[in-house]
């Protein structure tokens, strides 16, 4: 298959996107009504400065109403498998019960593999090796739904993912930070280009979740951020 690398594309979006987000915020604070706000704003600094307050303030059914697809492909099984335990996303999968394979099934090699040719070499051979197992369990009869048992993690998937802007931006702050697994990380990043590309003032949100709460709470922190016990001391201290 192509480059190794996750083929992300946006394929559906709300139009005025801003503008929902914010008729929303500022119909919690309002007397007059829901669509009247909509139709009388246009002040894209007024709206976003608002929108910041109460996504900051933990008012989060406001960024719900916002409905994103993405169309993805070239990723493995793997990665897959960490996007689906994200439980307020929706997901339709590639089968491997109803598409058999029919020559080399595509895998992704991780870099580390990719970079060392005597292992990728290894990685690319034990791939063929289970390819021809795979057709020889189909062409005797196999049904497709049980010879993939044999198929790796490196198998490459394509799925449909649609979430609300709640979840991307959960997502983004777990899956951009350096202790997620490369594959998911670049898979994400992709996701929040390409909305980004669409939606700039996304940008400040779709950031890995210690720009956002300004420590890492992670066990094991890459040293960007302050870590959260680091935090604890100085506040007794004080
Ligand atoms: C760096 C990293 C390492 C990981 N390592 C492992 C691992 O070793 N093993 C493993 O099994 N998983 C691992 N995971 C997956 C992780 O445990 C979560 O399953 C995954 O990140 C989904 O996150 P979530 O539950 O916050 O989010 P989502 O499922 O996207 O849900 C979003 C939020 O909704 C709320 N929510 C959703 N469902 C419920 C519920 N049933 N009850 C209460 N609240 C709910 C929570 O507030 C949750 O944060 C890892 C994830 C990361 C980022």
């Amino acid at each position: 298959m192509s480059d190794n690398k996750p083929v992300v594309n946006l394929i559906s979006k709300p139009e005025n996107m801003l503008k929902t987000v914010y008729t929303a915020c500022r119909t919690c604070y309002s007397a007059d009504y829901p669509i009247n706000i909509y139709n009388s704003t246009d002040d894209k600094e007024k709206m976003l400065k608002l929108i910041e307050r109460v996504i900051s303030s933990g008012h989060y059914s406001t960024i719900e109403h916002i409905q994103v697809s993405f169309a993805i492909s070239n990723v493995s099984r793997a990665c897959t498998h960490q996007l689906v335990r994200h439980r307020h996303m929706s997901f339709s999968q590639k089968s491997q019960r109803y598409v058999k394979e029919k020559g080399q099934f595509d895998y992704i090699i991780p870099p580390t593999i990719e970079k060392n040719p005597e292992l990728k070499e290894k990685f690319e051979n034990f791939m063929g090796e289970i390819s021809k197992v795979y057709l020889e369990f189909t062409e005797a009869g196999i049904p497709a739904e049980d010879a993939r048992f044999v198929l790796p993690n490196a198998t490459s998937s394509s799925m449909v993912a649609s979430l609300n802007l709640r979840e991307l931006i959960h997502l983004a702050n777990l899956r951009l930070c350096t202790r997620a697994q490369y594959e998911i990380r670049m898979l994400v990043k992709g996701m929040c280009d390409e909305i980004i590309k669409e939606e700039p003032w996304l940008k400040p949100y779709l950031v890995p979740k210690c720009e956002r709460i300004g420590y890492c709470d992670e066990d094991k922190s890459c040293g960007r951020k302050i870590t959260k016990e680091e935090v604890f001391k100085e506040k007794v201290t004080v």
